[in-house]
């Protein structure tokens, strides 16, 4: 089969890595490039041997890895860090052509914020075991230990971020891995594996095993060796993932989908409002986070609409290589069809398309930012991620209705509230949601705690709470008095 994929110039492998190796498959899939539409490269497909080859290295080498201890292994994770920064263009221009980000985002902030991920949590990790508490009874050593083998799973949207991600805690917190990227974006977890391989990582720390969710992931998050399963993706995904889990027992973290609202108070600084909701359609609106319900109080709706509109207008669509796009393209053709779905529906309701609503004449895979009115709460279009460049937008009159329509879908990732600090910090507090920016948008501090409630997710990122999750916590004691045992009649 096919060994590597040329991407202008850089070869990826296209095989899995496995103990150290990169190893073929008898079976593989198609990757294809979302601007052009055209066929990238056949990526080898993991069959269940592959899967338990890994889950077994990456148990072999968990022992030595963990015995390393947090200096050990941050000198390992500061080489892969810097390794990475170095291949930080190579990185950046495969991760476009594979899923149609905007390049100018990836080069700088992007591959910085990815090799950031690893270096903060090996930082980290010097520190976490400290932990003591001086108890009645005994002095308490609480130690996180390492968990054992995970399974990191990701979507396409964002693989090289979201990998590092949880690369960086879970192997800092002393775990070994097995990546399972994503079918639609595969490249540039693949180029993970080169990175570790010359950064001198242990063979067996780090595994990529390469395929279709449905059954290489399946047959990963089933697998009796495997301590933990850090998962993002959507909600039907998790759902199984989170059974497989459930039936072994074995702790989840899942990082789900979001339908968050962007509340617009009438004391808001309504220019800088307008723009950052024209901001949602970035990525052509696949980013979870994005706000995708507009919520404008009533009294300033003109006003902020007149605004939106113009901001939005001049967003470029098309080619994410080039440095004035704004919206890139849609990242599979079954992915725009279900936009266009979402959207064909809504109009056929009698929903209001204030613009967009169609195909962008960039290409076959671009749509046009959208925006909707006319639509009631219990609407497909405004209960349901659509995670395409496509907008909903409602009026309120009182915050508490603001607050009722914002926390009325059974999602709670993010909000974005724009108005007086006052009144957006009075807001803020009563939405369902794990994360809230007032007056801003998408400002992501790696120690902040990252997640949502409801059906965006379980557990949070970031921080110490990565360590929470990638660490069995452990209370060793020492007794406080000379302990004896007492027994009866004594
Ligand atoms: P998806 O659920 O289809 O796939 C996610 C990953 O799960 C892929 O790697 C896929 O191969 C794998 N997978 C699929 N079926 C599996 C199974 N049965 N067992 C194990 N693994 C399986 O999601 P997607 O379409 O790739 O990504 C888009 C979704 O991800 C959106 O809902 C988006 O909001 C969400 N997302 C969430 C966050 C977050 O941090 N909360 C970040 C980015 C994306």
């Amino acid at each position: 089969m096919q060994e590597t994929i040329d991407i202008d110039g850089i070869q990826v492998s296209a095989l899995h890595y496995i103990d150290g190796e990169r190893v073929g498959s008898t079976e593989s899939f198609v990757d294809h490039c979302p601007i052009d539409g055209r066929e990238i490269g056949h990526i080898a497909a993991g069959l269940d041997a592959h899967c338990d080859a890994a889950v077994d290295a990456a148990r072999r080498a968990f022992p030595a890895w963990a015995a390393l201890g947090p200096q050990g292994r941050r000198d390992h994770l500061l080489r892969f860090a810097s390794t990475l920064r170095r291949w930080g263009e190579k990185l950046a221009r495969v991760e476009s052509e594979d899923n149609g980000m905007l390049l100018k985002r990836l080069r700088g902030p992007g591959i910085e914020r990815c090799a950031h991920n690893i270096e903060f949590f090996a930082e980290l990790a010097m520190t976490l075991e400290q932990g003591a508490i001086d108890g009645e009874k005994a002095l308490h050593e609480v130690r996180h230990d390492p968990a054992g083998v995970c399974v990191l799973i990701t979507p396409w949207n964002s693989p090289l971020m979201l990998t590092t991600w949880k690369l960086g805690p879970a192997l800092a917190a002393g775990n070994t891995v097995v990546v399972k990227p994503p079918e639609w974006a595969p490249l540039t977890c693949s180029m993970l594996a080169d990175i570790a391989h010359e950064a001198g990582i242990p063979r067996g720390v780090i595994n990529v095993v390469q395929g279709i969710g449905q059954t290489t992931g399946a047959r990963l998050v089933a697998n009796l060796g495997v301590d933990r399963i850090s998962f993002t993706g959507s909600v039907p995904t998790a759902r199984l993932v989170a059974g497989a889990a459930a039936a072994n027992l074995v702790p989840v973290s899942l990082e789900l989908g979001g339908k968050s609202p962007f509340i617009v108070l009438s004391d808001a600084d309504l220019e800088l409002a307008a723009d950052t909701a024209a901001l949602q359609y970035r990525n052509a609106g696949q980013v979870c986070l994005a706000g995708t319900r507009l919520l404008v109080e009533k009294s300033v709706a003109p006003a902020f609409m007149a605004r939106l509109k113009q901001t939005v207008s001049g967003l470029k669509v098309g080619d994410p290589r080039r440095d004035d796009t704004e919206i890139g393209p849609i990242i599979h053709p079954r992915q725009i069809e279900r936009v266009a779905g979402f959207v064909d529906r809504a109009r056929a309701g009698g929903a209001e398309i204030l613009w967009g609503g169609q195909r962008h004449a960039a290409g076959d895979l671009f749509y046009e930012p959208t925006l909707i009115a006319g639509v009631a709460q219990d609407d497909e279009i405004v209960q349901n991620e659509v995670f395409g460049p496509v907008l909903v937008f409602q009026t309120f009159e009182t915050e508490d209705e603001a607050v009722a329509l914002a926390n009325g879908t059974r999602y709670g990732l993010a909000g974005v509230v724009f108005g007086s600090d006052a009144r957006a910090t009075a807001v803020a507090h009563r939405l369902r949601t794990g994360m809230v920016w007032k007056n801003s948008f998408f400002l992501r501090d790696i120690e902040a705690p990252f997640g949502g409630v409801g059906e965006s997710g379980m557990g949070r990122e970031g921080g110490p709470w990565s360590f929470d999750f990638f660490c069995d916590i452990k209370d060793v004691m020492t007794p406080k008095q000379p302990y004896r045992p007492i027994f009866a009649g004594r």
